[in-house]
């Protein structure tokens, strides 16, 4: 989400991720969080973004249901390093969850 709050961009493999904690880990409705894509995205597109956040969120035409991302097996695979978490300061993210308010999503 640093790197979103800094860019204007992220992987595709980034958004999947955060789709799915956002949605399945946080509980949190994916509509807040599309729109939150979309005020930040500097390639935000309305199809693709709402498509996608529907698509994880298992709200979509999607046969596969819920998609939801293992974040430690997929910083295993994608990050073994932790170069990408390092680099945008991941591991250092100490508020408490309950401090977070949706409509603000993410506190920086
Ligand atoms: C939650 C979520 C929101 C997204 N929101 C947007 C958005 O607002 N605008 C946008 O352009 N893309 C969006 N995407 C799709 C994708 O993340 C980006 O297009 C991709 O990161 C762009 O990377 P790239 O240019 O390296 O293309 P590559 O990853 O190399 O892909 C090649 C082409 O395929 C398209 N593509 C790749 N993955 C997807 C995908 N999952 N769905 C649709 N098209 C794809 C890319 O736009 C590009 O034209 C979103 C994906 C997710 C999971």
């Amino acid at each position: 989400m640093k790197q979103l709050d800094e860019t204007g961009y992220m992987s595709n493999r980034g958004r999947q991720l955060i789709a799915s904690c956002f949605v399945h880990e946080l509980g949190l409705d994916w509509r807040y969080g599309a729109a939150y894509f979309e005020q930040q995205l500097i390639d935000y597109d309305v199809a693709a973004n709402w498509g996608n956040w529907q698509y994880l969120a298992g709200v979509g035409s999607d046969p596969r249901g819920h998609r939801w991302f293992d974040l430690a097996k997929q910083t295993a695979m994608y990050d073994p390093q932790e170069e990408f978490i390092r680099r945008w300061q991941g591991n250092t993210f100490d508020a408490q969850l309950d401090h977070i308010d949706a409509a603000d999503w993410p506190i920086g």
